[in-house]
């Protein structure tokens, strides 16, 4: 049985839900708090994480009487005692106090931790049973066939988070496995949607954090200009619904209101719209199996007047095809990418490279992967995390000669 639950049979909801949110203090973590906010009285705090600000954790916390808050970063836990000093809030610091702030019992939890890091906390979850809403793309991306097996077993039901998904998660309720034809993401197209390939090349940091439409961190905001957010995401998506590469398509919608699209036998497409506000999703997770009031603006599309839809640029955007291929030879290669990509993305950030390396590291890194029989399937986190450093490990070495053929 999967552990996404494609059928809603509509449990009931506790009167109280306790929640814990890995990831408090970044930009999906503030549209979840901002949720619990709204609605104090149905919600307990049970932990929240922050990997090195202290201040903005230690004031969420206070705000809402959690029992427990984790700081990453080790050095920081006197700083941490001090800023809740008076509370009845534990402190823990380190990786095993985040894996611990997940371990702990809360019946809902957010997993929004960025990057590879996230991992093990959002396992912690899923291994007691919980309910994960999973923002985290990196657990799916480096151990996807390993992270959703584990979720079955334990019998944890995976809430997607991210909007596309979550769209999918929506739609595919329409109908069984065996009706399903394909699903349809959709992508912006980012900044450079437009753009000829060799400015893309040359685009600047300030440039790339530019993007039309959502707001959110800086290195998923990098992701979407180059469309390794959109590659990441048909990974995500075909470990979490279980689909061949073949049953994904990506569609490029400006407007990103359409989120995501599901084709059945019968030519039917049910689609997920809303405004392009995390809160929504995240609002869907948090209220499942019940809808909850979301304070996203209301849709309105007589004002929107038109929805456009263009088919990606496979040929601009090197990042989106390389995705596939990572999916089709499986083995390890899905969490090459990703980590190749990170690297990149940080030397591109520190303004080391340029943009267009970015997915030629990548490229380079996985190849080399394949080339020199690294692939394997990946059995515990352990696997992953070890394939993860030594991809970054190889895409540092590369990135020297890499940048240097790109001038
Ligand atoms: P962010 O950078 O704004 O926040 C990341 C959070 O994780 C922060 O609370 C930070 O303190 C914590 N963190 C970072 N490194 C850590 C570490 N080593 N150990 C412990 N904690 C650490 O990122 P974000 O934009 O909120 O994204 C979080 C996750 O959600 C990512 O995986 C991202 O791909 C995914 N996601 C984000 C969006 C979005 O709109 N922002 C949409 C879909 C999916
Ligand atoms: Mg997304």
């Amino acid at each position: 049985m999967s552990a996404v639950p494609l059928r809603n049979n509509k449990a009931a909801a506790s009167a109280v839900r306790t929640v814990s949110v890995l990831g408090a203090t970044g930009s999906i973590g503030d549209s979840t708090m901002d949720l619990l906010r709204a609605a104090r009285d149905r919600y307990q705090v049970e932990a929240l994480t922050a990997h090195t600000n202290v201040q903005g954790l230690a004031k969420l916390a206070k705000e809402f009487g959690a029992r427990f808050a984790a700081v990453a970063d080790p050095a920081r836990l006197g700083e941490l005692k001090e800023a809740l000093a008076g509370t009845r809030t534990e402190c823990g610091a380190g990786e095993s106090a985040i894996i611990e702030a997940a371990a702990r019992p809360a019946d809902w939890v957010m997993a929004a931790v960025s990057g590879a890091a996230g991992l093990k906390p959002a396992l912690a979850a899923v291994d007691r049973g919980a309910t994960v809403a999973l923002a985290n793309k990196e657990c799916l991306v480096c151990a996807g066939d390993f992270f959703m097996q584990r979720a079955a077993k334990a019998g944890a039901c995976i809430l997607p988070a991210d909007s596309e998904h979550n769209a999918l998660f929506q739609a595919l309720g329409s109908g069984n496995r065996e009706e399903l034809v394909r699903v349809i993401i959709t992508a912006s197209g980012g900044p450079f949607r437009t753009w000829a390939i060799a400015d893309i090349e040359q685009a600047t940091l300030a440039q790339a954090l530019k993007h039309p439409n959502w707001s959110m961190g800086q290195k998923i905001t990098i992701d979407s200009a180059s469309m390794m957010n959109k590659g990441l995401e048909v990974i995500e998506a075909s470990y979490l619904f279980a689909l061949t590469p073949d049953e994904i398509d990506v569609l490029v919608h400006p407007q990103s209101i359409i989120h995501g699209m599901v084709e059945f036998s019968d030519r039917s497409v049910v689609a997920q719209l809303g405004a392009p506000d995390m809160r929504t999703p995240i609002a869907h997770c948090l209220g499942w199996p019940d809808r909850i009031v979301g304070p996203a603006a209301k849709l309105d599309l007589a004002k929107i007047g038109q929805l456009t839809f263009e088919a990606p640029a496979f040929d601009r955007f090197p990042a989106l095809r390389l995705a596939y291929d990572a999916l089709r030879t499986g083995r390890g290669a899905t969490t090459v990418y990703n980590a190749a990509n990170e690297v990149a993305v940080a030397a591109f950030i520190g303004g080391k490279i340029k943009f267009g390396v970015i997915a030629r590291l990548v490229e380079a890194t996985m190849d080399d992967w394949i080339r020199s029989g690294n692939l394997a399937p990946l059995t515990s986190a352990d696997d992953a995390i070890a394939v993860d450093h030594s991809a970054r490990n190889k895409a540092a070495t590369l990135l020297p000669q890499i940048a240097l053929k790109a001038t």
